[in-house]
């Protein structure tokens, strides 16, 4: 069973987002890209149908999921709310049909096995479904995603695939507060993308749709969009410091 939270009776979503957008805004305009509507999406792990769902009635618009155990959960709620659900954590290939039946995007994109395993489910469900491939763009071994020399071929190939638009690129970012090191690797993953989208205007690669930059975390979103950021994940900022955490 999973253990699901529910936030204090005080928890204020909406002031909470609009905490957040402030900051998403004024990291947009020092870094010259005032308007460039990058999107929050909210992570919502841990956290209860309940909470989830406040958030969107909030104004949250994506949110975020990491386990299939909870989106198994709460993936109806969040259906009903019309929420557009991304999967953020890693996905074993024995649990795709979740994501499949409750997300509109899988963001964690590792391997082409799974990619190939998304494509047959999408298919049977008749939809289309949206991916991003997760570059491991910190060097730590810990970190989830291919390798960045990986990430464009594994892009391509996933794109081939029927059922599967490849929308761009996601990374965890290192964790240290260097922020010179952190924003170098969300510059490298900006280099992937930007890749991706010249060698597809050439007829290269097909890959067009392959824009967002999913990069960035409460703590350093701002760095992210800094680098280029067009989604940036935030948990506890909205949702309050995970239980346990
Ligand atoms: C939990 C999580 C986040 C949000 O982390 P915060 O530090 O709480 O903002 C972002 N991305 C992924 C992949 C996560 O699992």
């Amino acid at each position: 069973m999973t253990d699901l939270a529910s936030p204090p009776a005080d928890w204020d979503p909406a002031s909470r987002l609009a905490e957040v957008r402030a900051r998403v805004h004024v990291a947009e305009a020092q870094c010259g890209r005032a308007g460039a509507g990058v999107q929050i999406l909210v992570a919502t792990k841990t956290w209860d149908a309940d909470a989830a769902a406040g958030v969107v009635r909030a104004g949250g618009t994506l949110v975020g999921e990491s386990r299939m155990q909870e989106l198994a959960v709460k993936g109806p709620a969040l259906r009903a709310t019309g929420a557009r659900v991304h999967v953020i954590g890693q996905l074993q290939r024995n649990k795709a049909a979740i994501a499949v039946e409750h997300a509109t995007c899988v963001q964690t994109v590792d391997s082409l096995r799974l990619a190939e395993r998304l494509s047959r489910l999408a298919l049977e469900a008749e939809r289309d479904l949206e991916v991003m491939v997760q570059v491991n763009v910190s060097g730590e071994d810990s970190k989830a995603g291919v390798e960045p020399e990986e990430a464009l071929g594994l892009a391509a190939a996933t794109a081939a695939l029927p059922g599967l638009t490849v929308t761009g690129f996601m990374t965890i970012g290192l964790n240290s507060p260097d922020e010179q090191a952190v924003r170098a690797g969300y510059r490298r993953l900006r280099a992937i993308r930007d890749e991706a989208l010249i060698l597809s205007e050439r007829g290269e690669l097909d890959l067009r749709e392959a824009w967002h930059l999913s990069m960035g975390m409460s703590a350093d979103l701002e760095w992210a969009i800094a680098e280029g950021a067009t989604i940036v994940r935030v948990g506890s900022a909205v949702m309050g410091p995970r239980p346990g955490a």
